[in-house]
Formats: C-alpha cells, structure tokens, sequence
C-alpha cells in the first residue's frame, strides 16, 4: 500500500493523524522503579548504538515536516544523557512543534529545571509513585523522595508548566495513597495522574491483580473530593479529566490503557534510544531507522520508510486477549 501523505500528515491505515512523538534520548536510569526495570543485570545499550543528538535533530525535524506538533523527550531518565540543555535547544528551534514537553524523574531537575526553561522545554511530567519516604525508596529503590519534591518546586520556579505528576498505582504497593496524591495535587496546584499499572515491567512481575482500575482510582478520589469533568485537551488525549467541584487549583488524570483502551484515538508513534520506531507501546516489530539513517539513506527514503512505519502501525493494544504477548523492552527501554 502507498504511504498515506496529506498535507501535512502523517496517517495510519486506520484513519489516525499521527501528531505526537515520544523520543527516548537513553535506556539508562538512576532508578530502579519495580513496575519499570530489574534492580540487577539490566545490559545498557553501547553509546554507537544510541543515536546522537545530531541524529536525533535530523530526524525529529524530518517527523515535523511530517505533521508532528507534539515532542516529548523521555528515557530512561533523560536528564542523565550528557548535553541535554543543549539537545532541548536545538528542538526548540524547530518551527512546527507547539508542545515541548519531557518526562523525568526529576532527581536531577533542581539543577536542570532553569537551564531547560531557557533552552525552550515548555513543561514536564515527573513520575513520583509514593509521598512516604520509605515506600518512595522501596518503589524506585532510591531514598530520594526529597529530591524529587525539590525538583517539582524548581520545575514550578522556572514555569515548567502546567506540571503533571504521574502516579502508576499498584495494589498493595501504593494504592492506600490515592487520595493524599489528590491531596498533594490541591496544595500545590498540579495535575495528578494516576496511570494503571501495565505489562511492562522489567522483573516479569505484573499480574492482573496488581492493577487498580481506572475506576476505582475514581471513586475513591470521588468520595473524599467530589470531581467534576473536564474536557479532553484534545481527541487523543489518554486521560480522563477531571476538576475539584469545591473549585479548589490542581486536576486530576486518570489514564487506565489496561481497563479502558484509548487506542482508538491514537495519535503516538515513539522513536527509541537506538533509533527504532515504535507504532505502539506493545508493538513486536519495530522499524530500524538507525540503521536506514547511517547507511546514508536520503531525505525521501527516510521520509517514505516512516510513513510506511505508520502505516503499519497496530488497530490497538492486546493485553486483555489470551494470546497477548508482551514486547521484549521494558519501558524503561521504550520510552514512556
Ligand atoms: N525516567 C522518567 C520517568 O520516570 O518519569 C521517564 C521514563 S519512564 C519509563 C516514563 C513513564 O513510564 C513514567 O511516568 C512511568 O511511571 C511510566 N511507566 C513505567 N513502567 C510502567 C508500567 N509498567 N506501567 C505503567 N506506567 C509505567
Ligand atoms: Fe527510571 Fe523512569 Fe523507569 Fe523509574 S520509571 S526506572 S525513573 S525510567
């Protein structure tokens, strides 16, 4: 089948405009989140098998031309990659992205938060899964709770805003902290995002019971902060709205991909570390634009093998289908 190229657009054979790109700057991390990577004998890519930032500006600017609006620059933990500011830098000159955003564990974003304002980042999303300290450090076997509270208030300092705070939730683990993350976002104003756990662990671990729904996660904010609904941000927005009926500052998201599928309104494709296009989070094939790239493909040929990607790109994911198979990389090597 021939690319589908409009004016502009990137689509899949599914109808989907395709606007939004995770790029993974490195697999490494810091972290040992459990729901995310094994604590041990995680073998990190070599740095020629990563893509450079030259590479990665190159090909970012080609997925614009393209119709892509949104960019995300994620990890592992991509505030550990050498040159990032820079990095975030020459993004930000590309005319054509209107969101620039990053997701980060924040350990390092007291140091970061004002460099990456000034570069051109226009907000972040922290991942902080615990408010205790002990269950912060058993979750990401790191004590750096602290840490990570004191990249939130840089990140607010130098308008990394709106801040959205992610919260993957897991039964027995966290889920007594639903309603003080709702808490914690009132005091400060921030989005609360809780995120339903998924079959992307490193250890091999998740289990159906693990998952807390969408659902409940509603109903139990709910009852303590009566919610009201607000529009979607855009049609392919993964999470649920909602506002704080007593009109108190700060929203919440609730993102359930196990329980509540949004495929359907997809607008995602994810570019990893070393180079590798990703249609979809649970994809099993990926596209090797790494090595296209390096053995001297031109313009069009880049072009025409993204489209082609995109066009295989997946009707939706198949965790809740007996025969789902999850993908080899864990997350922390995708890109969330
Ligand atoms: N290191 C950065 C961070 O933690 O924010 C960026 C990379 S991390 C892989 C991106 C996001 O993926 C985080 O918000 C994390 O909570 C989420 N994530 C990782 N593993 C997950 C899983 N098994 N289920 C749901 N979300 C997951
Ligand atoms: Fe690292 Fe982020 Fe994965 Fe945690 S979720 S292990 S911080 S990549």
């Amino acid at each position: 089948m021939l690319p589908i190229l409009g004016q502009n657009s990137l689509k899949d054979s599914y109808g989907r405009a395709i606007r939004d790109l995770r790029i993974s700057i490195t697999d490494r991390c810091n972290f040992r989140c459990i729901y995310c990577m094994p604590e041990t004998g995680v073998k990190w890519k070599q740095k020629s098998e990563i893509l450079s930032y030259e590479e990665l500006t190159f090909l970012t600017e080609v997925f614009v031309s393209l119709g892509i609006t949104k960019i995300r620059v994620t990890g592992g933990e991509p505030l550990l990659r050498r040159g990032v500011v820079r990095f975030i830098e020459s993004l930000a000159k590309i005319p054509g992205i209107e969101d620039l955003a990053m997701t980060t564990n924040a350990y390092f974003l007291p140091e970061f938060a004002e460099k990456l304002s000034k570069a051109g980042l226009k907000r972040v999303s922290i991942s902080i899964d615990s408010l205790r300290p002990r269950s912060f450090e058993l979750l990401t076997k790191v004590n750096a709770l602290d840490r990570v509270l004191a990249g939130i208030e840089a990140a607010r300092k130098y308008n990394l805003t709106p801040i959205k705070v992610n919260m993957v939730v897991m039964r027995g683990i966290n889920d007594l902290e639903i309603v003080d993350f709702a808490t914690f976002a009132r005091k400060y104003g921030l989005v609360a995002r809780y995120i339903e756990y998924m079959p992307l662990d490193g250890p091999g671990e998740w289990r159906r019971e693990m998952v807390v729904s969408g659902k409940e996660i509603y109903e139990q904010i709910n009852e303590h902060y009566p919610l009201v609904p607000l529009h979607p941000n855009h049609k392919s927005e993964t999470a649920r709205r909602y506002g704080f009926a007593d009109g108190t500052a700060g929203e919440i998201g609730i993102i359930a991909p196990v329980t509540e599928p949004f495929c359907g309104a997809c607008s995602r494709i994810r570019l990893t570390a070393d180079g590798q296009i990703r249609t979809c989070l649970f994809s099993l094939n990926e596209h090797n634009l790494r090595d296209l790239l390096r053995n001297g493909a031109n313009r069009t040929d880049i072009v025409d093998f993204i489209a082609e990607a995109v066009l295989k790109k997946e009707a939706g994911h198949r965790i809740n289908e007996p025969d789902f198979i999850p993908p080899e990389r864990t997350m922390s090597c995708i890109g969330g």
